[in-house]
């Protein structure tokens, strides 16, 4: 068989193709051999397809060698495609010449193992159909998220992932040795982002964010996908109208360009369609009174945990923003509010039905004072953020940006149970292997 041109398996399904003749190549993802007959399930990055081969047609010796081969073996076939409503999709390719690419060693996932055998063996793990349908599904998030600030002439930035200092404060920042110096793995983009503004305006970046977090929840990963977003001119009411916009944008954008995927996963894409600005707002001030009534230990001034994030958006299908936090509780960088000193010009977006935290936004204070007291307060030494207050003395400009958790927003469109199911190796407090 000439390697010169291989079909996709999926044109096999196409309405004209029966009776005529394919070349694929692929995967076997299961083969058994009955009455000196091959059934082999191959696939390939289109779909899959019933091959059948017998021995008038194939020879002895090449049936027996195919029925040696071990699931995730690789072929090449060639054949003609045939009607048969036993077959997956009611099509089968009939062998005419099967090349064995390679025959495999018994593949070591099946059915019913342990969750920690198959993060073990993750790197094998990630070729099952839910995992292939949901990294698919990534794929076609991230080229939504960057075709959606395109439009908004947002430019794509590349800002470092080693730093000098720890850009939202030391407990969770991954420290390193830089040639003798501590360095930090980056945390956020935003500050270099920031840097950025002066020149483009609006700028994005789509890196890797790293966080230390000992607590192992079904929403932390060490290591995840961080969309920030910085825009110049800004205020919290626009910048809340973009981020409503680019949500739903990439909620139709999977729901259109992913049904297959959808329905492997079992999600509903109406379900995604459904999902309209503009989303509620809610102050935290009322999300306390409202918490408060409702029995939950709230007091003003303190962070809301997971079970009051849920409990705001429980009933609700579409996602909701929390805003104007108390400024303790929020980053040092946040815009102090003007008609309420205690509070910042910020909001988180919290998904739909309980979900919690996808987004997290502010406008940036613009005040030098107003940041240092605040790193004060929180005993950090402001020397290490001498080059960030350079960008308040020279063209400073109001401005406000935010950061999407990529494997957050995946969680919730997909419904997958634990955020390491939504990235092919996710890292966690107890895995960086393989
Ligand atoms: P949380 O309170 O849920 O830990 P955060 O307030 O620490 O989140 P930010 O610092 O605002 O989060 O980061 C911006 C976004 O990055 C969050 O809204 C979330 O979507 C995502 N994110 C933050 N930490 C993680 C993590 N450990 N794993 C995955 N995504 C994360
Ligand atoms: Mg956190």
């Amino acid at each position: 068989m000439s390697p010169t041109r291989f079909d996709p398996i999926a044109r096999a399904f196409q309405p004209e193709a029966v009776g005529s003749t394919l070349r694929v190549r692929g995967w076997l993802q299961k083969g058994r051999s009955s009455g000196g007959i091959l059934f082999l399930l191959v696939r390939d990055r289109t779909g899959s397809v019933q091959v059948t081969g017998k021995k008038d047609a194939l020879g002895e010796s090449v049936i027996e060698a195919v029925s040696h081969v071990q699931v995730e073996g690789a072929l090449e076939v060639e054949g003609t495609v045939a009607l048969d409503p036993r077959a997956p999709g009611g099509r089968e390719l009939r062998a005419r010449a099967i090349r064995i690419v390679d025959a495999g060693a018994p593949f070591p996932i099946f059915t019913e193992q342990t969750e920690e055998f198959l993060l073990d063996k993750r790197h094998l793990a990630i070729r099952s159909v839910d995992h292939v349908a949901t990294f698919r599904v990534k794929a076609q998030l991230l080229a939504a998220l960057r075709e959606f600030l395109a439009q908004e002439e947002v430019l794509e930035m590349t800002p470092p992932v080693l730093t000098g200092n720890s850009a939202e404060g030391g407990s969770e920042a991954f420290e390193f040795d830089y040639f003798g110096r501590p360095g930090y793995l980056s945390q956020t983009a935003q500050l270099y982002l920031e840097a950025l503004l002066a020149p483009h305006e609006r700028v994005y970046a789509l890196t890797p964010s790293f966080r230390a977090e000992k607590s192992r929840t079904p929403r932390h990963l060490t290591e995840y996908l961080h969309l920030e977003v910085e825009l110049a001119w800004c205020d919290l009411d626009e910048l809340l109208g973009f981020i409503e916009r680019m949500f739903a944008f990439a909620c139709r954008a999977v729901a259109d360009r992913c049904p297959p995927e959808l329905a492997q996963l079992g999600r509903s894409a109406d379900e995604l369609r459904a999902i309209r600005p503009p989303f509620a707002r809610l102050t935290y001030s009322a999300a306390v009174e409202r918490l408060a009534s409702q029995g939950f230990p709230v007091s003003w001034g303190k962070d809301l945990g997971s079970a009051e994030e849920r409990a705001l958006t429980l009933e609700s299908p579409q996602p909701l923003f929390l805003t104007h936090f108390p400024r303790e509780v929020k980053a040092f960088y946040m815009l102090q509010s003007a008609d309420d000193p205690r509070t910042v010009e910020a909001a988180d977006l919290l998904g739909p039905e309980g979900f919690g935290e996808i987004v997290g936004a502010s406008c940036r204070e613009t005040n030098i004072e107003h940041l240092l007291e605040r790193l004060r307060q929180m005993n950090v030494d402001p020397a290490s953020y001498e080059w960030y207050f350079d960008l308040r003395r020279h063209g400073n400009v109001p401005h406000a940006g935010f950061g999407l958790g990529v494997e957050r927003l995946l969680r919730w469109m997909l419904r997958r149970d634990h955020i390491r199911d939504t990235t092919p190796f996710p890292r966690t407090p107890s895995r960086h292997t393989p």
